[in-house]
């Protein structure tokens, strides 16, 4: 009697699964269905190997925020950026919009335009006035161009405090 070409292996899983194995030798088939029978079935493997890359991805996105989140409170330290106001889950938010579009702002205005360095001094200033969280995640998307007439567009309600300058 021929070596069967069709085995049926309890994976790991547990799962039940019937394996063609007439592309290996008939002598092989013996041990790669033992070797199967060791492994989770090939819907567990995949569904384990989505998982981790959701996993993956999901953990480099932390790390990416964190390391964000580091260069804009050390960026708001260094430029003596008020910590903003808002609601707790929308701070941290706050600030890495609010360090994205002033960077982004300060290289296509003064490394890139023609403002000097005494009218971008006018903008830190008017920028440090505005410390809503939400208004600084609502701009996120703005170019960075438009930060001027964002920031001579921002009311009393974006600013907790009266100008301290
Ligand atoms: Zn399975």
């Amino acid at each position: 009697m021929p070596v069967k070409t069709t085995w049926a292996v309890t994976h790991a899983c547990s799962h039940d699964a019937d394996h063609d194995l007439s592309s290996r030798p008939a002598d092989q088939r013996a041990g790669y269905a033992r070797w199967l029978a060791g492994r989770d079935c090939t819907n567990c493997w995949r569904a384990q190997r989505e998982g981790n890359s959701a996993a993956d991805r999901a953990a480099w996105l932390e790390k990416k925020r964190a390391e964000e989140q580091q260069a804009a409170s050390w960026w708001a330290a260094k430029f003596r950026m008020p910590p903003l106001d808002g609601p707790e889950r929308a701070l941290a938010w706050g600030e890495r919009s609010r360090h994205q579009l002033m960077t982004n702002a300060y290289r296509a205005l003064v490394a890139e335009g023609e403002l000097g360095e005494s009218g971008w001094q006018e903008i830190e200033d008017q920028a440090r006035t505005v410390d809503r969280a939400g208004w600084w995640i609502d701009q996120r998307e703005a170019a960075p161009g438009d930060l001027p007439e964002l920031l001579a567009a921002a009311t009393d309600a974006d600013r907790s405090t009266e100008n301290p300058y």
